[in-house]
């Protein structure tokens, strides 16, 4: 039984990740790590998860899981991107939406792509992997639920924003869950 590491200072990311990884945890354990928060100072998703990832290592020992995470709308060349949590100015998420519409007023093309990083660093090394979920951005938002984007947001395939869809509904298909359904399969062939 090995105990993983979650860098994140936000609690609900632990449960969130406990729901996503379920039976495939095994008898591993996972939880959230509260130590200092390294500078995010990646180009990439994937730099930043590492960044976080090398840091709970570095601080517990432990082999340690970290992500990042945000949208990448196609007409804004990837805007808001690795700038998500604060593309407005401010850590704000209605704000933040509320300015990716403004961007694309009158713009036809509204593809965008959820993207997460997850990261896995250990003894044995690093490993990252990404999960991507496509789709566009609605008019307006629509639904309470999620958090974020998810009212602008609308998934390929679906007729309701990720706002609208259930956490279960969620967790079944987000660019969350797909890194780390991936990045299990690489936990799975260090620690069995
Ligand atoms: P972080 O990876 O927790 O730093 O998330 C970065 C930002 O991306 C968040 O503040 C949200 O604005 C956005 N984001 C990431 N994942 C989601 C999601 O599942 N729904 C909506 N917004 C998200």
């Amino acid at each position: 039984m090995t105990t993983f590491v979650l860098a994140t200072h936000n609690a609900h990311k632990v449960h969130e990740l406990r729901r996503i990884l379920g039976d495939r945890l095994g008898a591993h354990e996972l939880t959230g790590y509260d130590g200092p928060a390294p500078v995010e100072d990646g180009d990439t998703f994937e730099a930043n998860a590492l960044i976080k990832a090398r840091a709970a290592h570095a601080h517990t020992g432990l082999p340690a899981l970290a992500d990042d995470s945000g949208i990448a709308v196609a007409a804004l060349g990837g805007a808001p991107g690795i700038d998500s949590a604060h593309y407005s100015g401010q850590r704000d998420d209605g704000a933040n939406l509320r300015l990716v519409l403004q961007n694309l007023e009158g713009v036809a093309d509204r593809g965008a792509t959820f993207v997460c990083a997850a990261a896995l660093v250990d003894a044995d090394g690093e490993y990252v992997v990404r999960g991507e979920w496509p789709g566009t951005v609605l008019a307006e938002p629509a639904g309470a639920g999620g958090f974020g984007y998810d009212p602008i947001f609308q998934p390929a395939g679906e007729s309701r924003s990720s706002a609208e869809l259930s956490a279960a509904e969620k967790d079944a298909d987000s660019h969350r869950a797909r890194a780390f359904v991936a990045l299990t399969e690489e936990l799975r062939r260090r620690y069995g």
